[in-house]
């Protein structure tokens, strides 16, 4: 079968249709959606060797009969269940997981890709392939919800307006917060006002006057942006992983009381149930689609500047 594969450098390749074992069935990717993650790995991150990509809507094609011919989505964190963490149901940091496309197991830029049944989620039938290969990083937007209690008259700053961050913002919206988006483009502009946020440009928001600040950006920048702009006794959401230490006054944190929290994976039922609701659509987000074959151009495309999702489609 074709598969995308980074092996020092990403290529397209062919290899043999993965051979579930375990637990495992085998998916047949109906499309697939690249993510900075994976540009990430075709840098290096993680030192990932192997078929790239982890946002997925896939049919079941081996597998137990209530399964088969079944329409998913896999969550990516595959968890050992013996560990601490796992005992108390905390799979999402088992101390030995595999993750799907970016750590020991291969990913869904492929024809196939085996999967431990532990990890699927059905689609419903209200929702197409082009929304539901949306719920693995909308369910990573709502765990910022599981984590901080947002109120609905608070005053919440979403910087880094990106792929991630344009979802992170519209799970926020859900509570009715106000939520203000730092855009530089008018592209993420346009989706912003018609998912009922408020883009704004960097002057129009006055420095330590937010309540809860998100930073998607991932950059060193954006995490010395955010902290400028949350006011005494806010929150800060990081999003994004950092490449190296931010030069921040991290004596702020100490001197406003400011929380920090760190958020990752999260729940695909609650995507997938907002999915369902036929409440938003996220189309917008979707620059093209490319064919697996022809997945190079495809990454080529999804890295340049203020480009949102690019798909592939095997
Ligand atoms: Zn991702
Ligand atoms: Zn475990």
């Amino acid at each position: 079968m074709r598969a995308l594969t980074y092996t020092g450098q990403l290529s397209l390749s062919n290899v043999p249709v993965p051979v579930p074992t375990g637990d495992q069935v085998l998916l047949k990717v109906r499309l697939a959606g690249i993510c900075n993650t994976d540009l990430e790995i075709t840098r290096g991150y993680l030192s990932f060797n192997g078929i790239v990509g982890h946002e997925f809507v896939a049919e079941v094609v081996d597998g137990p009969s209530q399964w088969l011919g079944q329409r998913v989505v896999g969550e990516i964190n595959v968890a050992c269940g013996e560990c601490d963490m796992c005992r108390q149901d905390i799979v999402s940091h088992c101390r030995n997981r595999a993750t799907v496309g970016i750590r020991n197991h291969d990913g869904a830029f492929a024809e196939y890709l085996a999967l431990s049944v532990q990890n699927l989620h059905r689609v419903p039938d209200s929702v197409s392939d082009e929304q539901a290969v949306f719920v693995e990083p909308l369910a990573a937007a709502l765990q910022n919800l599981s984590l901080v209690h947002l109120r609905p008259n608070q005053n919440v700053v979403l910087i880094g307006a990106g792929k991630l961050g344009l979802l992170c913002a519209l799970a926020l919206r859900q509570t009715q917060a106000r939520v203000r988006v730092l855009v530089r483009r008018e592209k993420q502009a346009a989706i912003a006002r018609a998912w009922g946020l408020i883009p704004v440009k960097f002057d129009e928001i006055e420095p330590n006057s937010a309540e809860v600040v998100v930073d998607c950006t991932g950059t060193a920048e954006g995490f010395s942006l955010a902290l400028g702009l949350i006011r005494p006794r806010g929150t800060l959401i990081l999003k994004s992983t950092y490449q190296g230490l931010p030069p921040a006054d991290l004596s702020r944190l100490v001197v406003d009381e400011i929380t920090v929290v760190g958020s990752r994976c999260g729940p695909f039922d609650a995507a997938l149930r907002f999915l369902d609701s036929g409440a938003i659509d996220l189309s917008p987000m979707i620059e093209a689609t490319y064919s697996l074959a022809d997945g190079l151009a495809a990454f080529e495309h999804a890295f340049q500047p203020g480009v949102l999702k690019v798909m592939l489609k095997p």
